[in-house]
């Protein structure tokens, strides 16, 4: 089996606006998160200091987002 590189698992719809428009993004080469491109919720940020920790970074957010442990941007009203 051939591990492939970077590969993340699935996002989960966003569990503010419901939307399937979660991402990836990455925050000046130290920290990544998920974000919404719809409502601009996310998580929180995971630091990273190396490629390897940069991995599990991106691992740890993509398990906050489904998780639903998600910074809602939107107000409520
Ligand atoms: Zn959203």
């Amino acid at each position: 089996m051939m591990e492939r590189i970077r590969e993340l698992p699935e996002l989960l719809p966003c569990r503010v606006c419901h939307e399937d428009c979660a991402y990836l993004e990455h925050e000046n080469g130290w920290c990544c998160y998920i974000t919404c491109g719809n409502c601009g919720s996310s998580t929180a940020f995971c630091a990273y200091n190396s490629e390897e920790e940069m991995a599990e970074a991106e691992k740890n957010a993509v398990r906050l987002w489904n998780f639903g442990k998600v910074i809602a941007e939107a107000r409520l009203e």
